[in-house]
């Protein structure tokens, strides 16, 4: 009788202990290379850190499709793309009617809610609220798609709009645990950021990376023919500058197509702003672009100066990121509920920041398929723990399951992280990542098609479609993957068994057919 009395007595605690609070903070292209818990050269994020710092901090996180609303979909279905169906962003839109972790959660009882990106096409299933941005979003005065498919227009900043709405709804939620999914759409291009942290890093020069002025020699022709080189950026859309009266915009930016409109389409984003914002905007930019006609730089010094006026507006969208998750964080103090509450912290993929001379993702290289992976909920993860194993996007929707104490469907390809938020290692977790990008020769940024497979030490690559080329690197030799050593006799057997592995993964994933497009 007594053991029955306790047992009833610690069932509420138990419960409690299995259906916690979760929030899911991602933000849109932000590199580790750009977080200080990763040991970032260029900025500080002292909330992003606080969170991995008082959690756990995930070293080997990586994407299985390094773009925005394939890597979204991956995410919320815990399978590959070819499962899910969001193959790429041109042909395809998300079916919302598939399962996923929000819909499961919420059939379970999780008050669940979306504020911020979406870009998958179709309208949010799976939320009790959602207030999701128009396709990629603005960075000032956005509009957001409401429950309903009302579009509203809020006068503001953004990264700051969504955090508001976002605590709004939590102390909106009365009984049930909640799972939030707060999707910034910051540090994506065009990189605009808040008046706030307009002269942030003014005094500096940001340093560049080693590889910038890359030459490609010895790569596939995917690296030479690609359309992502900083040197390209369109002044206007990207780097802010007013153009002169009748200059047309040099460069590519990524599309020859919207060359033609970026001058327009960054007058566009002028005239959404209030005369306030446009105000301060005109006193901060106007005289960059002026000093830029009167002292127009060539050569190398106009490559410099385009990489420090992309990585800065890159970094100073960071900026707010960080303050934002700051006033998050202390709001849940406020509230009592920060310790009971998941807090994982991410983003949708990598992204180049001047490495090989590129911005934007896709390519399967560290820096593109390399997230930032944070996780904070001190009854479960001791502060200071650190992973080194292979783990994926895949693994997210899994990991809800088994947080809120639900079955793991056996339809999901990824696999729970639970047992690495503690101090246990499974034998049998996994020693490789299986990759695949889409997008070519449709889409923008001309990155050919490719998958690959990438170990604790090796990355091998095949691109394929109008080319049939691969790529071999020794990650621990060559960790900025400038030595292509697929044709390296020394490396035959560990390209035979890289292949052999990379058969096995195309098998288990049932990715067998090269273009399910
Ligand atoms: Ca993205």
């Amino acid at each position: 009788m007594r053991t029955i009395l306790f047992l009833l007595g610690i069932l509420p605690f138990l419960h409690a202990q299995h259906r916690p609070n979760i929030i899911v903070i991602m933000t849109d292209d932000h590199a580790k290379n750009a977080v200080s818990i990763y040991g970032s050269r260029i900025n500080t994020t002292p909330n992003i850190d606080r969170i991995g710092r008082e959690g756990a901090v995930f070293t080997r996180g990586f994407v299985t499709n390094s773009i925005c609303g394939p890597s979204r979909a991956v995410h919320l279905t815990g399978t590959y793309s070819h499962i899910n169906g969001t193959v790429d962003h041109s042909s395809t839109r998300f079916n919302g009617g598939q399962w996923t972790y929000p819909q499961a959660l919420q059939k379970a009882g999780y008050h669940t809610a979306l504020i911020g990106k979406w870009h998958l096409g179709s309208i949010p299933t799976g939320f009790d609220y959602f207030s999701a941005l128009v396709d990629q979003g603005e960075y000032y005065n956005p509009r957001f798609i409401q429950p309903g498919g009302d579009t509203i227009r809020m006068q503001g900043y953004t990264t700051e709009l969504i955090n508001e709405i976002a605590i709004r709804v939590i102390d909106s939620v009365r009984s049930s645990p909640f799972c939030i999914l707060i999707h910034q759409k910051a540090p994506h291009r065009n990189w605009m950021p808040s008046p706030k942290h307009f002269s942030l890093y003014d005094s500096a020069d940001i340093p560049m990376p080693e590889n910038f002025y890359d030459d490609y020699a010895g790569r596939s022709k995917a690296a030479s023919e690609q359309d992502m080189e900083v040197r390209n950026l369109y002044l206007s859309y990207d780097l802010k500058l007013f153009l002169e009266e009748g200059e047309a915009e040099p460069g590519s930016g990524g599309s020859e197509r919207f060359k033609q409109q970026a001058k327009a389409a960054w007058e566009r984003d002028l005239k959404r702003l209030t005369r306030e914002q446009r105000e301060a905007w005109d006193t901060y930019y106007r005289p960059i672009s002026d000093a830029f006609y009167k002292n127009r730089p060539t050569g190398t010094a106009l490559e410099e100066w385009k990489y420090q006026r992309y990585i800065k507006d890159y970094l100073r969208c960071i900026a707010s990121v960080d303050d934002n998750i700051g006033v998050l964080l202390d709001h849940l103090l406020q509230k009592g509920i920060l310790d009971s509450t998941v807090i994982i912290y991410t983003s949708d993929q990598g992204f180049f920041l001047g490495e090989h001379g590129w911005y934007d993702k896709r390519f399967m290289y560290e820096e593109s398929i390399g997230i930032p992976f944070l996780v904070r909920y001190p009854p479960l993860i001791a502060p200071g723990t650190v992973r080194n194993e292979l783990m994926l996007n895949l693994d997210v929707a899994p990991t809800m399951m088994d947080l809120a104490g639900l079955p793991v469907p056996d339809s999901l390809q990824g696999r729970s992280l639970l047992p690495l938020l503690q101090p246990s290692h499974p034998w049998d977790w996994r020693t490789s990542v299986y990759y695949h990008y889409y997008e070519y020769p449709h889409g923008w940024h001309k990155v050919k098609r490719h998958y690959g497979v990438r170990t604790e030490r090796y990355v091998l690559i095949h691109f394929y479609n109008d080319i049939d080329e691969w790529e071999l690197y020794d990650l621990w030799t060559d960790p900025g993957q400038m030595h292509n050593r697929a044709d390296d006799p020394a490396m035959a057997d560990i390209r035979a068994s890289l292949t052999e592995e990379l058969n096995r993964l195309r098998i288990q994933y049932r990715d067998t057919d090269p273009d399910p497009r």
